[in-house]
Formats: structure tokens, sequence, C-alpha cells
């Protein structure tokens, strides 16, 4: 799976440099934003998976952020974690009810965060498990094995990850320009027919174990995964 990409939005160059130095090692990639406007441009450009937010930041407030990202149809599936200072219930209420999906007071130990973190995308991403069945399908992100009634499918790795993407987002509409920024990443230069070669390809295989009607064409949308018919 793909190396899962966190946006630190802090002020504080002290704590910027101290969760730089506790990710190095971790199997995510942190990139930073000193505040809201350079978070928001960020974003825009290199959707993250998770953004650990500052509530308290110059200009525009954390808060206010996460209220915009929130009501964003772009990026309110983003989760977000409030780096805050204040402990006190109300602001932990305000918080979570802005729509961050957690919380850490500071200050907070790297390893701790860490913690929050994969819990938080595993709640909200069940790609995060090892296994993930649908359809008959069987997929193992530990091993990047494919099966079908035991018998295992054999793709390239674009297919791989493109057949990841949908079984965990089934039954959802996804247009060619969405999947090349989902699957293929921020900021790559690819003509959208691409899309259309790997579903092929992906489709092909599927096909020598009946499967091929899962991944659904939907006209003038873009394409879904479904178990539906
Ligand atoms: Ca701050």
């Amino acid at each position: 799976m793909s190396v899962k990409r966190v946006l630190i939005v802090e002020d504080e160059l002290a704590i910027r440099e101290m969760m730089k130095f506790a990710f190095h090692k971790s199997e995510f990639n942190l990139q930073e934003a000193e505040d809201a406007e350079q978070a928001q441009v960020f974003i825009k450009d290199n959707r993250p998976d998770l953004i650990l937010l500052d509530w308290m930041l110059p200009g525009m407030s954390g808060l206010e952020l996460a209220k915009r990202l929130k009501t964003d149809p772009d990026s309110k599936d983003i989760p977000i974690i409030m780096l805050t200072a204040r402990g006190d219930e109300n602001d932990r209420i305000r918080g979570l009810d802005c729509g961050a999906d957690d919380y850490v007071v500071k200050p907070f130990s790297p390893r701790e965060l860490l913690a929050r973190i994969k819990a938080v995308l595993r709640r909200v991403d069940p790609a995060m498990d090892d296994t993930i069945e649908v359809g008959g399908i069987k997929l193992d992100n530990s091993t990047h094995r494919v099966s079908i009634a035991d018998k295992t499918l054999e793709f390239g790795p674009t297919e791989y990850k493109l057949l990841h993407f949908f079984m965990t987002h089934p039954e959802r509409v996804y247009n060619r320009s969405q999947l090349l920024d989902r699957v293929w990443g921020g900021n790559v230069y690819i003509e959208e027919r691409t899309v259309d070669v790997h579903i092929r390809r992906l489709r092909k295989v599927l096909a020598e174990h009946k499967a091929e009607h899962l991944i659904q064409t939907v006209r003038g949308a873009g394409y879904r995964f479904s178990t539906q018919p």
C-alpha cells in the first residue's frame, strides 16, 4: 500500500521538528504547513491522508480551518486530529463539534500521537487492515496477494492499487480524475485515458475468474466497484 501522508499544520517550529524526528522511522510521510493559508494551498495540490491541526495558529485559527475543511466536499473525508494546549472540556467539545476526528492535548509524546494517528486512520479507512474481502475477492495487503476461491490472481502494481482502492471504497462512483488523484496520487500528470487502460487490464484478470462484473462502468460518470448487478 502507498505510504500514508500526514500534514502537520503548526506554527511552532520546535513541535514540527519534534514530529519530523518521530515520523522519520514511522510508516508515515510527514508534510508541514505553518499556518492555515499554507495548509489550504497544500491540501488542494497534495491531498493528505490525515491532518494534524494546531488549534492556536496565527491568522485563521485551527478551529476555523477544521470547519472549512469539513464543509468542503473535496476535503471533508480527510480525518483531522486537533493539537491543543487546552484541556478544558468545553474546548474539547467545540473541537469535536467542528468535525475533528480526535484531539491531543499538548504536551504530548510523539509515540502517543503516532498511536492516535493509526487509530483514526484505521477507523476511517478499513484499508489499513491487512486483509479485505469483498465480492468473493480476498486481498491481503501485507503480502499483496489477491485471490478468488483460493486461486491467486496476478496483477501489475497499478492494477493492484486500483483494485485495492475500489475494494476499500465500494458502491461509489469515481470519475477518471478522482481515480488518478486517489490511486496514482496528486501531482502526477497522466492522461485520463490511462485509467481506462488499467481498468481494462484489471477486468481482464478478473474475467479469468468470472469476477469482471464487479468493476462497473457508469455512463458519463466513471467507474464503480459493486457487488450488486
Ligand atoms: Ca500554535
